[in-house]
């Protein structure tokens, strides 16, 4: 698998020029020299507003709906729970998609099974990677990925920062006459996730070495780990797709004895029985391991609680490993 992620109408429109709607259907047309001035009536090749934004995960969705306030309605097609790796979109939501102004999605090979419809859909409507504007310098590239970038970027805070840049500039593109608006709220936003970057890493700090490690059941951590000096060791691979096998959990019970790790944490969007498999063979060997609680991984918690949105399920997750391991 490569690295590249799927053209998208943005980056094409950015070099071929305008895009006009003509008989239902979008139609790139190049403007020619630079300076002449947009052909008559292309104001309507704006959509309506408030938008109609679809992102795949919960995190996108809500960074988006900051982002855009009521110049949009942002809907998240993964709810509470929902695995992104196995995620397969059901015709309800192919319709959705397909009635979207823009289409937001994280790339990096997150929606494994959606790569051939959201290529299809950027032949029509902007459809953003939003992981396309970190640098890959800062991409975690793991051994067991085989040459494959992690695509859990949303628990580095300061990487996620960098998505508010390409959903900002999709809706700018969108609604041009809204961008002073729309670039207010980036910064507003932009300084609200620095504040929480720093927040987590006091936090985490305030956990004693030795027991700054974090069992879980998939390696959704590792820029979490990277970022702010813990340590993240996953039951199974990046992908959910393998479950864990024998070896993994007897590597891992080992660990855990020898350091006599307090606590190991489930995960809401991976089934919780690999972690019990290592609380119940823990105990086998003598060292009684708490289950730490739930940690949010690749899916947000129930809308209108605090874990609905993404900072608040950064802050729950945190919260929950401080409480255990400290
Ligand atoms: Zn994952």
């Amino acid at each position: 698998m490569s690295h590249r992620s799927i053209p998208t109408y943005r980056s094409r429109l950015s070099i071929t020029g305008r895009l006009m709607r003509c008989c239902g259907a979008w139609l790139l047309v190049s403007l020619g020299a630079c300076g002449e001035a947009p052909p008559p009536g292309a104001s309507e090749t704006q959509p309506e507003l408030p938008l109609k934004i679809v992102a795949t995960t919960g995190m996108i969705a809500d960074t988006a709906q900051r982002l855009a306030g009521d110049l949009a309605v942002v809907e998240g097609l993964m709810g509470p729970g929902v695995d992104p790796h196995l995620f397969k979109a059901s015709e309800g939501d192919v319709r959705k998609l397909a009635e979207a102004d823009l289409i937001l999605y994280n790339g990096l090979h997150l929606e494994g099974k959606m790569g051939d419809i959201l290529v299809k859909l950027a032949r029509q409507r902007p459809v953003v990677a939003v992981s396309d504007a970190i640098p890959e310098s800062l991409r975690r590239e793991p051994p067991e990925m085989a040459g494959n970038y992690d695509p859990h970027i949303w628990f580095d805070v300061s990487l996620w920062i960098y998505t508010l840049e390409p959903i900002t500039a999709a809706l700018v593109e969108l609604a041009p006459e809204h961008r002073d608006e729309l670039e207010a709220r980036r910064e507003s936003l932009r300084q609200e996730l620095e504040g929480l970057d720093a927040w987590v890493t006091e936090q985490i700090a305030s956990i004693p070495r030795q027991h700054r490690v974090m069992v879980t059941a998939h390696d959704a951590f590792g820029y979490f780990g990277q970022r702010y000096d813990i340590e993240v060791i996953g039951l199974q691979g990046i992908s959910t797709l393998t479950e864990a096998g024998l070896q993994d959990v007897d590597r891992v019970v080992s660990l855990v004895t020898e350091r006599r790790i307090p606590a190991i944490f489930v995960e809401s969007s991976v089934p919780r029985r690999s972690i019990e498999a290592v609380q119940a063979a823990c105990a086998q060997r003598g060292h009684e391991v708490a289950i730490g609680g739930e940690l949010f991984s690749d899916a947000m918690g129930e809308q209108g609680t605090p874990e609905g949105d993404y900072q608040g399920m950064v802050r729950h997750n945190v919260t929950t490993l401080v409480e255990a391991l400290r």
